[in-house]
Formats: structure tokens, C-alpha cells, sequence
């Protein structure tokens, strides 16, 4: 059977400020050097604080599949 989750979703509008970094309860998102931040999909966990946080709305929750 296919299980559905949200995880955050980071868009090219991301201008790398690290406020999602510091709302996340579960430490899921990085910024590496030079770019754009990242979700790691495997410990978020959809809570959208990362989404309410972010000054240039670069942040959506999307439902996944997990298999
Ligand atoms: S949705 Fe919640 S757990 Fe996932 S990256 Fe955003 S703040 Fe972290
Ligand atoms: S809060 Fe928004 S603009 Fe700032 S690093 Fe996170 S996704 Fe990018």
C-alpha cells in the first residue's frame, strides 16, 4: 500500500536567508555554499513552520508517496 506524506518544497525564489533553518523543528533544511535551501525529505516531517518563516514565500508543502 502507498503512504502519502508532505514535505516542504523549496522554489528558485529562495534567497538563501536561513530562516527556515532555524523554525524547523526537525533540523531538515541546509543551505550549502552558494545555493539555495534544500529539504531533507527523509526527517521533514510537513509541519509548513519552514513555510510560515520564509520572507519570500519560496516554500510550499507538496504530498508525497512514500515507497
Ligand atoms: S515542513 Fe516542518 S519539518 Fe519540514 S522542513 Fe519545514 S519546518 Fe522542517
Ligand atoms: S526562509 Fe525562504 S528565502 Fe529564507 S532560506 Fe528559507 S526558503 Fe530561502
Amino acid at each position: 500500500m502507498k503512504t502519502l506524506k508532505k514535505i516542504a518544497v523549496i522554489h528558485k525564489e529562495c534567497v538563501a536567508c536561513g530562516s527556515c533553518l532555524k523554525g524547523c523543528p526537525r533540523n531538515a533544511v541546509a543551505i550549502y555554499k552558494g545555493s539555495i535551501a534544500v529539504v531533507d525529505g527523509a526527517k521533514c516531517v510537513g509541519c509548513g513552520k519552514c513555510a510560515q518563516a520564509c520572507p519570500a514565500n519560496s516554500i510550499t508543502l507538496a504530498e508525497v508517496a512514500i515507497v
